[in-house]
């Protein structure tokens, strides 16, 4: 979608730190991270957030979690553990409208989140 940061990274027109590429997905460190380990998971495919998810993405929705896996085990807290989220809207804290599931890790989470 023209315009859009994300779709932008993953047309290789605005440089990110590419960890990994999937069918559907890309996924790139957080240019801000907070934690030592924050990855973001992107469909290549536009989707505004995961309001807008409909059972049509069912593949999508599947190479997300397995690619949070796999990245949890590359980047050393499988075993610890993480955390993914997806901010959506305005009160969800979402900045950059193009659905991404960030992948935190690294030190203790806390909870309820900000
Ligand atoms: P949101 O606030 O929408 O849940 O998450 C957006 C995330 O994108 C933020 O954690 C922010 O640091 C990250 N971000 C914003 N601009 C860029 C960028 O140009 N490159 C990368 N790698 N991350 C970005
Ligand atoms: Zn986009």
């Amino acid at each position: 979608m023209a315009g859009c940061l994300f779709c932008g990274i993953v047309a290789g027109e605005i440089d990110a730190d590419i960890v990994r590429t999937g069918e559907l997905t890309v996924a790139i460190r957080d240019i801000n991270p907070q934690a030592p380990v924050h990855v973001l998971i992107i469909p290549k495919e536009h989707v505004t957030n995961a309001a807008e998810l409909t059972p049509a993405h069912a593949p999508l929705m599947v190479e997300i979690v397995a690619v949070a896996q796999w990245l949890a085990a590359s980047e050393g807290v499988g075993d610890s553990g993480y955390r993914l989220v997806s901010n959506v809207g305005a009160d969800g804290g979402q900045t950059v409208d193009h659905l991404h599931v960030h992948l935190l890790g690294g030190r203790q989470m806390t909870w309820p989140p900000g």
